[in-house]
Formats: C-alpha cells, sequence, structure tokens
C-alpha cells in the first residue's frame, strides 16, 4: 500500500464528519443503540464495533487500519503504553507450563516481563545471544511456546536473523514476536519475514513528539481478536482518544521526520568515529557490526539511536560528558524532536559499576530533529571537557 495513501488518507472518513481535514478526537466512553438486538449483537462480539471506549473507539480505529497497513499486518491493537502491547498479547497467548525463548537484554521492562513476572504464572523463559542460531535451536524444548526478538536492541544494537528464526519457529509451530521500536515500519518490516507478532513502542517514532505513551501490536485478526476478547478487555490497558489523536498528527510526518533523523545521525557518527576520545561507536550500520551484512539486509535505515564508548571509559568521565552536555537533553525514551543521552550507568547505583562491564559503560545517543552542527557542537563541547588520562 502506498505510504502516503496510508499516512494521510486510510481509514479516514471525511464526509462522515463535516469534511473536517483532520480527525475527529471521539471523546466519549460509550455508544448507544437503538434496538436492544443491536445492543445484544454488539455485547456478543465486541471486536467488530464500537461499544465502549476500553474496546475499540472510532478515533482508535483510524489509528489501527494505518498501523496494521504501516507493518502489512491484517490489524493492529494499540494500548495506553508499549509495555502493555508486548505484556497483555504474551499474557494471552501463554498459559502455564509454557516456556518461551527470549533475547538477552531486551528492553528494560521486557526483561522483568519474563523474569518477574511471567513465573509467577508458572512461565520460564531461556535467554539467548540471538545471533547464534545453533544456541536458539538447543534453547527449544517441547514447550517452547514464543520465540521474542528484539532487533535491533536498543542499547547495544545487535541484530537477530528475522526470516532464519521465524523459519525455525514455524516448522515447530512456534510463535514469534518482535519489539520493532528501533526500527518503526520504515526501517524494517517483520512480518514480510515471517514473524508472527510485531510490537512497538508508539511513544518514540510512531507518535514522535515526547508527548505520548503508547503501544501497538499487529499480526493476524484471529489472533488479535483472542488477544482482544480476553486479556485486552480484561487488563484494560486501552489507549485514550485524544492520545490516538496525537499519534495520527504524528504520523503524518513520520517519513520525513525519520528520514532527516538517519541523515543527521549519519552525520553526527561520521564526527564521533575520527574523535580520539571516543573508543566505540555502537549502531546497527557501523562498520564494526559483525551482523552488519544482516542489519543492511532486514533493515532499510537505522533512525537516529546509538551507544558510544569513551576511550578509557570510567564512571567519572561519563559523568563529566553527560553532565556538560548544554542542549541534548539527559533522559529515558527517544523518538522525539529533541536530541537526548542515556548513560548505562545513570541506572546502576556507584557499587555497581563495572568499567569493565561491557554494558555499563555504553552511553545511549538519540539524534533529534536538530541541525546536525548544532548537535555535533554540543557533543565536540561536551567532549573537551573529559579529563585525558
Ligand atoms: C520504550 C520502549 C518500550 C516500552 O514502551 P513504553 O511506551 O515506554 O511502554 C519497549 N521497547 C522498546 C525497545 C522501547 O524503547
Amino acid at each position: 500500500m502506498n505510504l502516503s495513501y496510508i499516512l494521510n488518507e486510510l481509514g479516514e472518513e471525511r464526509d462522515q464528519y463535516f469534511n473536517a481535514i483532520a480527525p475527529p478526537v471521539i471523546q466519549t466512553s460509550n455508544f448507544k443503540f437503538n434496538t436492544v438486538a443491536d445492543f445484544r449483537g454488539a455485547l456478543a462480539d465486541e471486536y467488530q464495533g464500537n461499544l465502549y471506549s476500553r474496546g475499540f473507539n472510532p478515533t482508535i480505529d483510524i489509528l489501527r487500519k494505518k498501523l496494521a497497513a504501516l507493518d502489512g499486518a491484517e490489524d493492529a491493537l494499540v494500548f495506553s503504553s508499549g509495555i502493555a502491547a508486548i505484556t497483555v498479547p504474551i499474557l494471552a497467548l501463554l498459559q502455564s507450563g509454557d516456556e518461551v525463548v527470549c533475547v538477552e537484554n531486551p528492553y528494560s521492562w521486557t526483561i522483568r516481563l519474563f523474569k518477574n513476572f511471567l513465573p509467577k504464572f508458572g512461565i520460564k523463559t531461556t535467554f539467548i545471544d540471538g545471533t547464534d542460531l545453533k544456541e536458539l535451536e538447543a534453547a527449544i524444548s517441547d514447550s517452547t511456546k514464543l520465540i521474542y526478538l528484539e532487533s535491533p536492541n536498543t542499547f547495544s544494537f545487535d541484530v537477530q536473523d528475522l526470516a532464519a528464526v521465524a523459519k525455525i519457529a514455524n516448522a515447530r509451530g512456534i510463535l514469534t514476536m518482535i519489539d520493532n521500536s528501533y526500527c518503526s515500519p520504515l526501517y524494517q518490516q517483520p512480518i514480510a519475514y515471517g514473524i508472527d507478532l510485531v510490537a512497538q513502542s508508539a511513544t518514540k517514532y510512531l507518535a514522535g513528539h515526547s508527548d505520548v505513551v503508547a503501544g501497538v501490536v499487529t499480526g493476524k485478526k484471529e489472533v488479535l481478536e483472542k488477544i482482544f476478547n480476553n486479556e485486552y478487555l480484561n487488563i484494560g490497558a486501552a489507549l485514550a482518544p485524544q492520545n490516538a489523536w496525537l499519534i495520527l498528527r504524528g504520523l503524518r510526518t513520520l517519513a520525513i521526520r525519520l528520514d532527516k533523523i538517519s541523515e543527521t545521525a549519519d552525520q553526527v557518527i561520521e564526527y564521533l568515529n575520527q574523535h580520539p576520545k571516543i573508543e566505540r561507536v555502537l549502531h546497527p550500520f557501523h562498520a564494526d557490526n559483525k551482523d552488519l551484512a544482516l542489519a543492511r539486509k532486514q533493515m532499510k535505515k537505522c533512525g537516529g539511536l546509538f551507544s558510544i564508548v569513551l576511550k578509557n571509559s570510567s564512571l567519572e568521565k561519563i559523568e563529566t560528558f553527560c553532565n556538560s552536555l548544554q542542549h541534548i537533553l539527559m533522559a529515558v525514551s527517544w523518538g522525539g524532536y529533541e536530541s537526548l543521552v542515556m548513560p548505562a550507568c545513570a541506572g546502576l547505583s556507584k557499587a555497581e559499576f563495572d568499567p569493565n562491564n561491557k554494558r555499563h559503560v555504553l552511553i545511549r545517543v538519540y539524534v533529534g530533529l536538530e541541525d546536525a552542527d548544532y548537535i555535533i557542537a554540543d557533543l565536540d563541547q561536551a567532549l573537551a571537557s573529559i579529563p585525558v588520562f
């Protein structure tokens, strides 16, 4: 489907709402019925229509149609957060005694889901290095019901071979799910590689303005209907119509935002590559990535997220660098206008920090929509402030 058509027209029925160009926010909790027969029909099958906004709502429907089409999926469910879009489908599709094979170090709350939350319901997870297909196959047991991927990872940028993993899973009747927040559907299309469920934090690129928390999962209608009729309605992590509207507004500029961000990130990385105080840049398309060919094969571009490691990294150096930034903001999340940094050490106590741990020394950078020169100048003065030793 044509991208401009999806972003500007799909799901929008302007003649039904006064020919308004912008979609309406249908700010209602419930919908009326004219006959008991109609009401009974809606109660019996909520997936088919509007009954109550914990389920569906017309503003939500416009967004669902666009997000499904962007992923090349049959349907989409949207949620009040990205982590709900990951947690709710998993709770819906697994039961006690089932096992999950998951890549190492996915998003922090995804780790907690698999390590702390699912064991309460008797669901066990094996973590694997997703770049090693032999290890993946060895981790699969008769009870494995789900293989969970995050490619690229949003801190270390490891990638998994989506087509190969889907092939292994499909041959055994195992469901596959990916967190595609890094790429967005514009830069990676997991369903085309045979992945079953694609989750994203819509908080990031889709909404794109650091003002909404939201999530989406796409996949086959039959699977999403099962999720909707049970855990979706029961857990009640529905997206508010106003927030859906903000995402619809964000989507209009998704393509130009992402392309501009990618271009700027390339310029910033080029600057960092030659800087004497930078040890490493971690980025899927970086020459140092051992899986560069795979990343280039399955992803169109990368967007604005990458990590850096300072030379002779220490807590003092990392803190000096981050504290010295004048324009780039220190914060979690990414995907909005503003460039951000997030040092991994902020999530660790001083005693826990180990300068020899390759994850502890990472400083994640998100390049936003500011000019490359403006971002580079800020990085340059912050790097200059780091003591040399
Ligand atoms: C932010 C994020 C999430 C969680 O999304 P929320 O909208 O914050 O709930 C999940 N995965 C990745 C990769 C993320 O960056």
